[in-house]
């Protein structure tokens, strides 16, 4: 197949690169990301390849209809950003690579929590200036403290095993339980309110759907613990940024780590190092000594970047073939 891959940066074409000598699929590289704007690029392809912030919003999916495009094949787990309504009234099938390195993310939000309770980005910066004193350094001890997982599917599971080793009380909450998990004493499940409730640490595990969409609002929000720590490694749009930074201005909101951002298709992915960032809630966030912003790097390994080439090449080939398609993503998924 003929496949344009859109928004590829020098790791994407080296891993794809790779895997593709085992394909027979001819893969074009753009650094645009897919919009609107951009969409004629697919012209005379048979399948576009698409990350997280590609815009494949109804009007993208209608041009991609027109051009024929096949498939729209998602490099990453999550599909928020892609109308799946239309690519179903389009004929075009959306596929995923549902699992690249879950340990990948949740070891990732387990290096948030560390950082922003050690602070050793903080000591970091002081010992190179020797300055060795430990002002302000003071932490907690993460033994015994209740974590409260939100959405425990593959990435939060892996998440509530670490904290349970670490000896925390886990709790969760997901819109469908997993019995089987629990059974195993990893973590209890209760409500979403009694996890906001009780927890020291909540970390948000869950898709972004129409459902979840500022899961974290002022009213949740002032739920939780007064001082507790919420860790967002998920999707940005789970929690309302200005609600975050209220309850982080009046000393609510202990800590907030967050690897993803409402507005992040505008920053991350780039380095705006020599730019005036005019992001005012990101600049807001930035003030807090307490918030830690990683740029959406939670997935980046080379593990997790070798598994997201093989399997969206494998998904290609299974379409091509008309072999079943396991990772495919239909409208049923958001109409839950
Ligand atoms: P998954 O599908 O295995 O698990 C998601 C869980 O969320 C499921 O158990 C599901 O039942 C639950 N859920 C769905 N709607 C819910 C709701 N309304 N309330 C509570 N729970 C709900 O997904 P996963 O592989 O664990 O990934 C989770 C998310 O992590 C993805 O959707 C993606 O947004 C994000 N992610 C981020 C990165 C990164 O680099 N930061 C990388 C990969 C994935």
């Amino acid at each position: 197949m003929k496949v344009a891959i859109f928004g590829t940066k020098s790791y994407d074409k080296e891993f794809f690169k790779l895997e593709g000598v085992n394909t027979t699929h001819e893969l074009v590289f753009f650094e645009s990301r897919l919009r609107v704007k951009t969409a004629p690029l697919a012209r005379g392809f048979d399948a576009v390849c698409v990350f997280v912030n590609d815009v494949v919003d109804t009007e993208t999916v209608k041009m991609l209809g027109e051009f024929g495009i096949k498939v729209i094949a998602l490099r990453c787990a999550g599909f928020n950003n892609v109308d799946l309504i239309e690519a179903e009234k389009q004929g075009i099938e959306v596929l995923r690579v549902p699992a690249y390195s879950p340990y990948a993310v949740a070891e990732h939000t387990l290096a948030l929590i560390l950082t922003l309770n050690r602070k050793t980005h903080k000591a970091y910066n002081r010992v190179r200036e020797g300055n060795f004193s430990l002002d302000r350094l003071t932490g907690f001890d993460i033994y015994g403290k209740t974590v409260g997982v939100i959405g425990t599917g593959k990435i939060g599971q892996i998440f509530a095993r670490i904290m349970k080793g670490m000896g925390c009380k886990v709790v969760g909450f997901d819109l469908y339980p997993n019995k089987e998990f629990e059974k195993e004493g990893v973590l209890k499940y209760v409500t979403l309110n009694e996890l906001l409730e009780s927890s020291d640490i909540i970390s948000l595990h869950c898709p972004l759907t129409p459902q979840t969409h500022h899961i974290i609002n002022d009213h949740s929000i002032w739920r939780m613990k007064k001082g507790a720590m919420l860790i967002n490694t998920s999707r940005g749009r789970l929690i309302d940024t200005e609600s975050a930074i209220r309850a982080l201005s009046k000393g609510h909101l202990g800590y907030l780590g967050i690897d993803v951002y409402e507005q992040e298709e505008k920053l991350f992915f780039r380095d705006l190092s020599e730019t005036l960032i005019r992001d005012e809630k990101m600049l807001n966030l930035m003030s807090f000594p307490n918030v830690l912003v990683t740029g959406h790097q939670a997935f980046f390994t080379d593990t997790a970047l070798t598994q997201i080439a093989r399997v969206t090449l494998g998904n290609l080939t299974a379409f091509e073939k008309g072999e079943e398609l396991v990772n495919r993503v239909g409208s049923e998924a958001i109409k839950g």
